[in-house]
């Protein structure tokens, strides 16, 4: 078996598994996007005979979309990662038209929080946006749009982690140079929820910036109401690696 067939036999996404969708429920948006030419068809058609469908993307529910991020959470913590095993070749080749994310991830940009080494997933499975304090900005909320409304993803998680400097800035309230400072306003709502507490400002941190984004971008909120979409927030501790889901 070649690496790219046990990629394809994970819950993968791959363009072995676009027909169906193209052919299916899929979005108006990703269609019109991404599939409006015979010459994209043609390339679909024949990649759909290269690969086996196996269990595709466009069947994940946002529930198993989640529960596959969590799955390659713990084959990080467990060392056992699959990620690194497949054929990254085969894969940039596949992805190389269009990319079919099944999760969109807001993390910080913190170098310790390496999105997809910490879910052992590799090219073309997560959409993820990142920026100091995982804060969901115009822009950020623009891009995690994009992900969802055009790509498809089915799971939108806001990843905050353990020690976060953004957070932390935002306690102390120093003066600081440049444009850092445009970080506090965003942050600061979790950090006066929390009252202070890092650990607590954290994660209030992650909880409220899934909420903004459910109740401020119609086109989340409306995925999220139809069930086509689940919103979670989470926490990563970058002690040991592990990643903790976050009470609504
Ligand atoms: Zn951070």
């Amino acid at each position: 078996m070649t690496g790219f067939m046990q990629y394809s036999g994970m819950r993968c996404g791959c363009l072995g598994c676009l027909e169906s969708k193209v052919t299916g429920d899929a979005g108006l948006s990703r269609r019109d996007f991404l599939c409006s030419t015979a010459a994209t068809a043609a390339a679909l058609a024949g990649a759909s005979m290269i690969s086996a469908p196996a269990a595709a993307q466009t069947a994940l529910t946002p529930d198993q979309a989640l529960e596959t991020l969590m799955d390659g959470n713990k084959r990080y913590l467990g060392g056992q990662l699959k990620s690194f095993n497949e054929d990254l070749s085969i894969l940039k080749a596949k992805t190389a038209e269009k990319q079919e994310p099944f999760a969109a991830v807001l993390s910080c940009a913190d170098s310790r929080v390496p999105v997809e080494l910490v879910f052992d997933q590799s090219i073309g499975h997560l959409f993820v946006v990142r920026v100091a304090g995982n804060v969901a900005t115009p822009e950020i909320t623009a891009s995690l749009e994009y992900g969802i409304a055009v790509l498809g993803a089915k799971l939108l998680l806001v990843l905050g982690h353990s020690n976060c400097g953004a957070v932390k800035a935002t306690i102390e309230g120093k003066a600081v140079p440049g444009q850092i400072g445009a970080l506090y306003a965003p942050i600061w709502p979790a950090v006066n929820a929390a009252g202070g507490d890092l650990d607590a400002a954290i994660n209030a941190n992650a909880r409220m910036q899934a909420t903004l984004l459910s109740r401020t971008s119609t086109i989340i909120s409306t995925a999220a109401k139809e069930g086509k979409l689940k919103v979670a927030a989470a926490r990563y501790d970058v002690a040991t690696g592990g990643v903790s889901l976050l009470p609504p």
